[in-house]
């Protein structure tokens, strides 16, 4: 057993040329029967960590998974790459239940996804005892934990697990980073000398955006429109607004779903798999979704609200891209949101101080001038050494000018409101607003009155918070949320000390550049693009033929890599990442037919191809035409079209070759180059056979042998 014999199931079933980073050691750490905790965020690529053994090892491996939905998905993407895989859970009859517990006594499945509470029934402990268990994989890990962010009791009995089985070795993993967390879950599953596999949290292929809280439709509206037919997620806070939503975005004729817990669970389930099978693309959603989803083809995700924690926030964007693509994220942030989960978290009986400091954590991070990924990464104890180039800042820098002027503006205003109101209302003061409770209140008469008349209320917003950020005031939220100056905010209104402001047009332009369009795109992407939707397509209806989620038949990276490299035959497919052998053998043929078809079509436009002369000539033989025939369609000679037909063969695709050539032929050339050799050419060849063999069929014939004997 060896690390050799490990990438060849990775390139023979899962169709992968190389392991992602821990990938390999996680493996061997396995094979040498240690067990392991592992730390890598989602997509980072665990299942292969524990799948890749338990096709290796003897034996079976029990899986513990959370989430019926979870183990159906994985059993099912096992199934397609050709490993025997099943699940045992409540939603399967007596009848079902005992069939797969049948072929897990008699050696017929690798891999046995559970549920915790199935582990320790009595009836199923009575079933492990008859079978022979390499490995337990215990998914979710963290929910063993009650420092975990989502802590389910059932887990708590796995710990009899290294009990009862001291020498089978545990692998846990998670996507969770905290230290506590990881110590907890080593000590609860009682793991013996465990190996740690923390990858690093980065997932570049993931942008991050934070845009202000105005006019979110619109924005979101925009955003849609520039990625028509990607998937997506919105995360909202409240039921109300996934609801209005998903109607507003239907209503621009986006088709759009709401999900929430207020929800049925049969409508919910149906929400979440027309999601999961690419029948509805976007999902407006309270928290509540996406738990138990591997849908690898999400392609963006953004927060309607600001999320309560930074943890909470990766969480959710970490559904985006798990197939390696490049994928956007977008969050609106405006204080409002700080301002009502500061009323949630004081209501709330307990925890509140250490809420209250992740609250001011991701507000942090949300008003952040410096690269966003350094910010998230650090949160997670890891260090990023460049700037990532892949966030709204890093995009578009902060320019800063001498605010002073209108900081003074700003804090004058607010020594002469005596420190008593909240943001709006300084702002309309500023500006000189004509509002009613203003003018009640005599706030017409105070000096600054108007004295910001020209900076928009949007960009007032901007400027105060910049100030809070830099310390200039702080938000009295204990007292209805009104301003208060800071000793360094004194300073600038007394002290004339110099206040340095982000250029708010850089602000905009940083928007701008995340929701601009894409560069024109060349006919060559053009033509990839046409190509990856025509084999999306194909992907569909395979997918619901077999009643399973698109991304299980191949995942987006495969299809866009198909597209990009056009392979025309089996062998040129399986240089394809993601195409395995079982998938190859499965599916191969269809999607290379599809992949001919579309190169003819585009070649009879006058689109041409490296090859697409051979290609359209294949293409036609295929479609039922004979030598002759496409030799006058295509007004070239019966000889190049065998040319054509030739090369095709040569380069691995099918060809029904009885068609061009008869096994009597065939045989006579055989004999013929027994007799001849081929030292000489085809000449000799064409004479010993008295002439009565064209030239075309004996080359064929030559080239047929030499890929047969
Ligand atoms: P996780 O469980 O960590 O969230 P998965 O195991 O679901 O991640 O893997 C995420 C995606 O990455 C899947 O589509 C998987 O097929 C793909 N993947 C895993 N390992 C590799 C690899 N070595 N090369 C390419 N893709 C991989
Ligand atoms: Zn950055």
């Amino acid at each position: 057993m060896n690390q050799l014999q490990a990438k060849q199931i990775l390139k023979k079933h899962f169709g992968y040329d190389k392991f992602r980073p821990l990938q390999e050691e996680i493996i061997q750490a396995i094979l040498e029967k240690k067990d392991c905790l592992v730390l890598m965020p989602t997509g980072g690529g665990k299942s292969i960590t524990f799948q890749i053994p338990a096709v290796l090892l003897n034996g079976i491996t029990i899986v513990i998974s959370p989430l019926i939905s979870l183990m159906k998905d994985q059993v099912e993407s096992l199934k397609a790459v050709g490993i025997s895989a099943a699940f045992l859970n409540s939603s399967l009859n007596a009848a079902e239940q005992l069939a797969i517990e049948n072929k897990a006594i008699n050696g017929k499945i690798k891999l046995l996804y559970i549920s915790p509470e199935k582990l320790v029934s009595e009836d199923f402990s009575v079933l492990l005892n008859k079978l022979e268990i390499s490995l337990f994989a215990i998914d979710e890990a963290h929910c063993i934990s009650q420092w975990g962010h989502d802590f389910r009791p059932e887990y708590t009995d796995l710990n009899k697990i290294k009990k009862i089985y001291p020498n089978i070795p545990i692998i846990a993993l998670t996507a969770t980073a905290d230290k506590i967390t990881a110590r907890d879950i080593i000590k609860q599953l009682e793991l013996q000398n465990p190996q740690n596999f923390i990858s690093s949290f980065d997932r570049p292929n993931l942008s991050l955006n934070v845009v202000p809280g105005q006019n979110r439709k619109q924005k979101i509206l925009k955003f849609i429109k520039e990625r028509p037919k990607q998937s997506g997620i919105i995360y909202c806070l409240s039921r109300k607004s996934t609801e209005d939503l998903a109607s507003m975005l239907r209503k621009e004729g986006i088709k759009a779903q709401h999900y929430h817990a207020g929800m049925d669970s049969a409508k919910r389930s149906k929400v979440q798999e027309n999601f999961i099978k690419d029948k509805t693309p976007i999902i407006c959603a309270t928290i509540a979704f996406g738990m138990g989803i591997d849908k690898s083809n999400v392609r963006w995700v953004i927060h309607y609200n600001m999320p309560k924690n930074i943890e909470n926030y990766y969480q959710e964007i970490g559904r985006a891209g798990r197939d390696g693509l490049k994928s956007d994220t977008m969050m609106f942030y405006s204080l409002q949101d700080v301002i009502v989960y500061r009323r949630f978290i004081n209501n709330a009986p307990n925890n509140s101080e250490v809420e209250l400091a992740k609250l001011q954590r991701i507000q942090e991070f949300a008003e952040a001038q410096t690269c966003r990924r350094k910010i998230l990464l650090s949160y997670f104890g890891q260090h990023l050494e460049h700037d990532c180039e892949n966030c709204d800042v890093c995009k578009n820098p902060p320019k800063h000018f001498n605010g002073t002027i209108i900081a003074q503006k700003a804090l004058s205003a607010i020594y002469r409101l005596k420190e008593n109101v909240g943001m709006i209302m300084l702002i309309n003061v500023l500006r000189g607003a004509g509002i009613k409770e203003l003018y009640e209140k005599g706030y017409q008469n105070i000096k600054t009155f108007g004295a910001g008349k020209d900076i928009s209320f949007a960009d007032w917003q901007q400027y105060i918070l910049q100030l809070l950020n830099q310390g200039f005031i702080e938000i009295a939220y204990d007292q209805n949320h009104v301003i208060k100056i800071t000793d360094a905010g004194n300073d600038v209104l007394f002290n004339n000390k110099k206040v340095q402001l982000v250029n708010i047009v850089d602000l905009k332009e940083r928007q701008k550049e995340q929701i601009k369009k894409e560069k024109p795109v060349s006919k060559t992407q053009q033509i990839k693009n046409e190509l990856f939707e025509r084999l999306r397509e194909l992907r569909k209806l395979i997918a619901d033929s077999e009643g399973v989620p698109p991304y299980v038949v191949f995942n987006d990276a495969t299809l866009i890599a198909m597209a990009e490299k056009k392979p025309t035959s089996h062998n040129e497919l399986a240089d394809i990442s993601g195409v395995g052998e079982f998938k190859n053998n499965k599916y191969g043929s269809t999607f290379v037919a599809e992949i001919l078809k579309f190169l003819t079509e585009k070649s009879n436009e006058g689109i041409p191809f490296k090859g697409s002369t051979y290609i359209v000539s294949y293409q036609m033989f295929n479609e039922g035409l004979e030598v002759e025939e496409i030799a006058k369609k295509r007004k070239l000679s019966v000889s190049t079209i065998f040319g054509h037909l030739t090369k095709n063969y040569i380069n691995g695709q099918d060809i029904d070759y009885k068609r061009l050539i008869s096994d009597y032929e065939l045989n006579l050339i055989y004999k013929a180059i027994e007799e001849k050799g081929l030292e000489e050419g085809i000449k000799p060849i064409f004479e010993h056979l008295e002439e009565k063999i064209s030239f075309d069929k004996i080359r064929f014939g030559i080239t047929f042998w030499g890929k047969n004997s």
